[in-house]
């Protein structure tokens, strides 16, 4: 009986827990400010609650609050968002998703983009390709290499945006950000991700490259601030701006630093 007991609890557990997701779902697809609230309300309570899909939650709530941005055009949401986001990075880096990690990457620059910060866009560009190429995932690679030059030939409209100060709704439809995130959102099952213990202990004793996140097997370049690089990524960093992501030291030091800004006005 006992056993019986427990069964019904689990099964209304799982039957509790898709009404709520495919209410929240429902409720969000809703253009309704009273609707849009009551989907935050539940996406909270299941964030809180760290189920197995919570990647998949984290990401429907961060669209739900892309939502809400395109309407009230308020920055303080922005924060939220990358809350969020940082949150996905850290479980895609402890369960080694590096699909996961690519893709949050290319949402991360497009929330650069949204803060008018170009040189951060650029370098999430470069880390989620750099992740791509390590990975042997060729059409993500491609993918990046493609939004890299998107937003060589976008400059002017946004140093544009930054001189008229335009309103997030006009920065977010440039950046296609909302797009972006619902393809993501179809790989359901990429999402799910797998946390054992084990993966945490070797992580931390684990040498591991800034940029792409994977591990470092031979040469390995360390700067002077003790960040290292693998050798993939050190060339492909000198080869494009020549600095340390983390102290801007250059990182070919017979090669000129080149800062984008200056690349620009020689280009
Ligand atoms: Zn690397
Ligand atoms: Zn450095």
């Amino acid at each position: 009986k006992q056993l019986e007991h427990l069964n019904n609890q689990v099964d209304n557990e799982w039957v509790n827990f898709n009404y709520r997701i495919n209410k929240a779902l429902l409720l969000k697809k809703s253009s309704r400010i009273k609707n849009l609230t009551a989907a935050a309300e539940i996406y909270k309570e299941l964030i809180e609650e760290k189920t197995q899909f919570h990647n998949e939650i984290l990401l429907e709530y961060c669209d739900l609050l892309l939502i809400e941005l395109g309407m009230t055009n308020d920055a303080e949401i922005l924060d939220e968002i990358q809350l969020y986001l940082n949150e996905l990075i850290e479980t895609a880096e402890r369960s080694k998703s590096f699909w996961l990690l690519a893709e949050t990457c290319l949402i991360q620059a497009k929330v650069s983009l949204i803060t008018l910060d170009l040189t951060k866009a650029r370098r999430f560009l470069i880390q989620g390709q750099q992740i791509a190429e390590k990975q042997g995932y060729k059409q993500t690679a491609v993918k990046f290499a493609e939004e890299y030059e998107d937003l060589k030939s976008q400059e002017h409209l946004w140093e544009n945006f930054k001189v008229t100060n335009a309103p997030i709704s006009e920065r977010m439809k440039l950046a296609k950000i909302s797009e972006y995130m619902r393809q993501m959102l179809r790989n359901r099952a990429k999402l799910t991700t797998q946390i054992t213990e084990d993966d945490f202990t070797i992580h931390k004793e684990r040498k591991i490259c800034l940029v792409c996140r994977g591990d470092i097997k031979g040469y390995m370049y360390v700067c002077d601030c003790d960040t290292i690089y693998c050798e993939h990524c050190a060339r492909a960093l000198a080869n494009l701006e020549n600095v340390c992501w983390v102290c801007d030291a250059p990182m070919d030091k017979t090669k000129p630093v080149k800062h984008y800004e200056e690349e620009e006005i020689s280009g």
